[in-house]
């Protein structure tokens, strides 16, 4: 048998306790943000039927071409493990009848999958919080969204250094004419483009917009753009959405060549893109994706939605030194046994403690060791007092409240004092 260590699969990550506290802490922002705007949560399965992704994102992205684990399951089912929300969402909502008479704001969040190269900020499991909503033809609801996200970046000091980008995709029939403008411009320059957009040319030519090679530019530039042959309805959308953002004071860059990865999107597409964290620097993707509900077998539904990628967003407030000192999560107290005839004793005044004080973070210390050890870990618990019994404290009833962290005498009291004392000692701390 090999006895070679087993490690994580590349491009999947462990999050290990000191970053998860910064998760929590950005998940905790985002959630009570979904509450004030009134959204619900929706947990789908991570795992769905292969032609729910190929149907949706569609067969000629490189999602589906290049980067769905895919597998099949032990009754012969092509399953894959999601690379994006969208389309399990919008599965469980037709399933669950909630787009029947009605309309949705959900969001959800969790791990997605994709088999790209990895780098930074770029991963194979990668965790995404996204937003869908269905039954509402915007462009409010468009602007909802966009001011959502531009909230956030504000609670989280993000504001500043991120850059809204919009377009508009138009009707199907606009982006159909505009399919054949921009073929007959890129057959014109076929010699200036890059075998990658070659093989686009005859599958999704509008994705050759979004091409980073920089030999490409110049003539990218030249191409015809969507958003000057619009038709009228899609014109008066995107107008409208770009009134009510100058009316609240959000600013924007019309991206006339952004265009997303995924087929179904029409009308409003927009992008967060940063400039601090490299080439990987869309940090919130997202736009309006009406035909979708009906491709996937159900009623003409209006949708529009957006998903953000925590791990960029993670490594941007890391970037940017915008993490909260109180996003730590320190102990507030230390509970200590002298020795092994205390531990009974310590482990219920414990739980007298967490019932009396529900914000405190108490640990008890467990596993026995001299009493140098003990206060050495107490120490290192990185907790502002410790509370020790001992054989004193035991007979008469007591326990002792040591300053870990101020230089003060340590206190001795009568147990039932104790709560009184540590409330008072807490609320100090903390003003
Ligand atoms: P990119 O152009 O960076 O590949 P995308 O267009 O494929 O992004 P979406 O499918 O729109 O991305 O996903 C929404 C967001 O999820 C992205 O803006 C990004 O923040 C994040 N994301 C996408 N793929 C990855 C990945 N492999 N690793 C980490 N985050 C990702
Ligand atoms: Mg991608």
């Amino acid at each position: 048998m090999s006895t070679k260590k087993i490690q994580a699969i590349r491009g999947m990550n462990d999050l290990l306790p000191e970053q998860s506290t910064l998760w929590q802490y950005f998940e905790g922002q985002v959630r009570a943000l979904m509450q004030r705007y009134g959204y619900d949560e929706i947990r789908t399965p991570i795992v769905e039927l292969t032609a729910l992704f190929k149907r949706s994102i569609g067969e000629v992205t490189d999602i589906v071409e290049k980067e769905m684990y895919t597998f099949e399951d032990r009754n012969g089912d092509s399953l894959t493990l999601r690379p994006e929300g969208t389309a399990s969402c919008v599965r469980a909502a037709m399933e669950h009848g909630l787009l029947h008479n009605q309309t949705q704001r959900l969001w959800y969040q969790g791990p997605m999958f994709r088999h790209e190269r990895p780098q930074k900020g770029r991963y194979r499991q990668f965790h995404q919080i996204g937003v869908e909503t269905f039954g509402l033809e915007g462009p409010d609801i468009d602007a909802e969204l966009i001011l959502l996200s531009a909230r956030l970046w504000k609670q989280l000091g993000l504001f500043e250094h991120v850059t809204l980008e919009l377009n508009s995709l138009g009707s199907s029939d606009a982006r159909a004419a505009y399919r054949e403008r921009l073929v007959a411009y890129f057959d014109q320059h076929f010699d200036q483009l890059d075998e990658d957009s070659r093989r686009r040319l005859s599958s999704n030519p509008l994705r050759i917009l979004d091409a980073k090679n920089p030999a490409m530019a110049d003539m990218l530039a030249g191409a015809p753009r969507l958003i000057d042959h619009l038709d009228e309805e899609s014109r008066k959308h995107f107008a409208a959405l770009t009134g009510m953002l100058d009316a609240a004071g959000i600013e924007y860059l019309i991206n006339p060549r952004l265009v997303r990865g995924l087929d179904y999107y029409g009308r409003t597409v927009f992008e967060w893109t940063t400039n601090a964290l490299g080439s990987q620097g869309t940090v919130c993707a997202g736009g309006r994706y009406d035909g979708l509900v009906e491709q996937l077998g159900g009623k003409p539904t209006p949708a529009v939605g957006f998903a953000m990628g925590i791990e960029r967003l993670i490594l941007l407030l890391e970037t940017l030194a915008l993490v909260p000192d109180a996003v730590r999560g320190e102990l507030d107290l230390y509970l200590l046994p002298m020795d092994d005839s205390a531990t009974s004793q310590a482990l219920l005044l414990g739980e007298r403690l967490r019932s009396a004080l529900p914000e405190l973070a108490l640990q008890l210390h467990c596993g026995g060791g001299s009493f140098k050890s003990r206060i050495k870990k107490a120490d290192k618990s990185g907790a502002r007092l410790a509370l020790l019994i001992g054989e004193d404290e035991l007979a008469n009833g007591t326990a002792t409240v040591k300053f870990l962290r101020d230089s003060r005498d340590q206190l001795t009291l009568a147990q039932d004092e104790l709560i009184a004392t540590l409330t008072s000692l807490l609320a100090d701390a903390s003003a």
